[in-house]
């Protein structure tokens, strides 16, 4: 099984307000669906400042991490 942080309803295009607006049903940061769809504000700027890791201890480059920069380990940040 593939363990995914960036399929979360939270990141998708159909959440809004805790509500999936294609399922019409309460979704949260848990969920997800085959529909899953990344908001094209998270997909279409992948840096350091943009990722949840930045300034974190899970961040697989801590001593390169900077504005501009970006490796495979991006993942997004909660949009609510
Ligand atoms: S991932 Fe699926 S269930 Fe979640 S908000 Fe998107 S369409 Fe709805
Ligand atoms: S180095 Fe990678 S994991 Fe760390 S903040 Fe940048 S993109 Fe995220």
């Amino acid at each position: 099984m593939s363990i995914r942080l960036g399929n979360s309803c939270v990141n998708c295009k159909k959440y809004k307000d805790h509500f999936c607006t294609l399922h019409d049903t309460t979704v949260g940061m848990q969920h997800t669906c085959d529909s899953f769809s990344m908001r094209a504000k998270l997909k279409d700027d992948p840096n350091c400042v943009t990722c949840s890791r930045f300034m974190n201890p899970t961040c697989a480059n801590p001593k390169k991490a900077a504005p501009g920069m970006l490796c495979s380990h991006w993942a997004p940040q909660e949009v609510a």
